[in-house]
């Protein structure tokens, strides 16, 4: 067994701005992992919020103890041994997760997909996101973004009525608000109680994840829906959320991939909750992996990839909006020319 990793830069199109930070580019480790003839695909989209870097999540990776990940074909004992081992580098985790069910699907020669019994034609729409910007550039940006029927609009400094107010010059298009725990809860209430009568369908983190009982006073009067993000990890935080949100949004380099976002899904619905399958700035390679659960799942908001310039990759796409899943085995990712690649397969080529 061998693990590659090379880290990368993904250049954003336009600066990505959210409540709490800015970037121009996000890092990603992109990881290969060979068992004699195949070899996976996985990404690790390391979240500041939690801790992690670029070189944190590649630290954590080249210190795995390979010999932990035989046998491929056991991913729940591999899993259960690699999340001992990589703690909280949860987006590390992901990448193996990711990069065995690549594998799993190679050797049954099956789309990932299938191998959780889903069709792909039902697929959600996904949003397409506008980070907090200029005015000018907000309507730009919805302009750019003409063929996403749904926006995800980052909200949650002064500026918020101004945002909308651009967005609404220009298109009538449903909304979806994401916050990202950057207001005061008497704030929230009176923002969403206007943002109501926007066209927005639902709000995402609007309070601060260390205040459950602000999230449930702010539940108990919100005009729309309420999804988690900050708020949310893993599996274990759900039960607690019931009353505080009305959905959750699972993302897999959060939660430590595929594997973990399936038990949160079926959580979720058990709590009586929507579910939502996000993403942060990711190449195709991450967000491809969450699209091949997303029959699964109410809401998506996986557009990382259309964010950066330098996708290294090629699979999942959409079609006004609708994810369409590779038909390839496994993940269906390729890897395109580049410097990615070359990294990836150097070893191979010696
Ligand atoms: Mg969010």
């Amino acid at each position: 067994m061998q693990i590659t990793t090379t880290r990368m830069k993904l250049e954003l199109l336009h600066t990505f701005r959210i409540a709490r930070s800015a970037d121009d580019y996000r890092e990603s480790v992109i990881v290969r992992l060979e068992y004699g003839e195949q070899s996976g695909l996985g990404e690790a989209a390391p979240m500041s919020r939690y801790g992690q870097t670029g070189p944190s999540a590649q630290e954590a990776l080249k210190k795995l103890d390979t010999e932990l990940l035989e046998p491929a074909s056991h991913i729940n004992d591999v899993l259960e041994r690699a999340s001992e081992a990589l703690g909280k580098e949860r987006a590390a985790l992901a990448a193996i997760d990711i990069a065995l069910h690549d594998i799993l699907g190679k050797r049954l020669g099956v789309p990932l997909y299938s191998i959780f019994g889903l069709n792909p034609k039902h697929t959600p729409v996904t949003s397409f996101t506008i980070g907090i910007d200029e005015p000018d550039v907000i309507e730009e940006k919805v302009l750019e973004a003409n063929d996403f029927p749904i926006l995800k609009v980052k909200m949650g400094l002064e500026n918020d009525h101004v945002i909308m107010e651009r967005i609404r010059k220009v298109t009538d298009r449903p909304v979806r608000v994401d916050a990202n725990e950057g207001w005061s809860k008497e704030e929230a209430l009176e923002k969403i109680e206007w943002l109501a009568s926007q066209n927005v369908e639902f709000v995402e983190q609007p309070l601060a994840a260390d205040d459950p009982d602000a999230c449930r006073w702010l539940a108990e009067r919100s005009p729309l829906p309420l999804f988690a993000d900050e708020s949310v990890l893993g599996l274990s935080d759900i039960p607690g959320l019931r009353g505080a949100f009305h959905g959750i949004n699972i993302k897999l380099t959060k939660c430590g991939g595929v594997r973990e976002a399936l038990r949160m899904i079926h959580t979720t619905r058990a709590c009586g909750m929507m579910v939502m399958l996000g993403c942060t700035v990711e190449s195709s390679i991450g967000i491809t992996a969450a699209a091949h659960l997303s029959p699964l799942v109410d809401y998506a908001d996986l557009d990382g990839n259309v964010l950066v310039s330098n996708d290294p990759a090629v699979g999942a796409r959409t079609d006004q909006g609708k994810l369409v899943l590779p038909q390839g085995s496994g993940l269906g990712v390729t890897l395109r020319d580049g410097p990615v690649r070359d990294a990836l397969t150097e070893r191979q080529n010696r």
